[in-house]
């Protein structure tokens, strides 16, 4: 079904899923070929990086970890009036070549963020892999390593994305109807 509805907001196809693939397809190959020695740790960004980044891991043909990491936010006083905390990160990262696997980078204020804390940490290098980037929307300047779509400035759900909850079963991605 190309239109769907997620409570009150109605959907359009944006991505299907064998696009979705074919764009893993070309991330994993270039990271079976950059990271093959590099013994890195994979962290996947939850909520909404989970589908994403189990379609990935198993295109990766070198022994690798994976591990998964939240952001806990919180009301409090900086310029959003959110603060958020890194949870879940039990690895030591010290010396480790880390790949940061996201859903979609927005503003890129997450991926800041989550690149400042990591580096405190001392790993010996981190890469970002993202399905999605909404390149007009970028506040910081961020050139992630690995990109799946450079898509436009809508929002989107479905593959691990969420709209209030909801969609993030959906195996296609869709962006919000005019
Ligand atoms: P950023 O910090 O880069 O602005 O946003 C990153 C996070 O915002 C993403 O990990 C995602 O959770 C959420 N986000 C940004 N754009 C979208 C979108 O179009 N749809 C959904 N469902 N979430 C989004
Ligand atoms: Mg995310």
């Amino acid at each position: 079904m190309s239109t769907i509805k997620i409570l009150d907001r109605n959907f359009n196809v944006y991505l299907t899923e064998e696009q979705i693939h074919q764009a893993i397809l070309l991330i994993s190959q270039n990271m079976n070929i950059d990271l093959a020695d590099k013994d890195p740790l994979f962290i996947c960004i939850l909520n909404g990086a989970f589908m994403f980044a189990a379609d990935l891991f198993k295109e990766i043909d070198f022994p690798c970890q994976v591990t998964f990491i939240k952001l806990a936010s919180y009301d409090g006083t900086n310029s959003s009036g959110k603060i958020n905390q890194l949870v879940g990160l039990k690895e030591n990262i010290a010396g480790r070549n880390i790949v940061l696997v996201e859903d979609i980078i927005d503003t890129g204020l997450t991926i800041k963020y989550l690149l400042d804390e990591l580096s405190l940490k001392r790993p010996s290098s981190i890469k970002v892999a993202t399905l999605l980037l909404k390149r007009e929307a970028l506040k910081i300047d961020i050139e992630p390593d690995y990109i799946g779509f450079k898509v436009s400035n809508t929002f989107l759900v479905g593959y691990g994305l969420d709209y209030d909850g909801y969609g993030r079963n959906l195996r296609h991605i869709y962006s919000e109807a005019e």
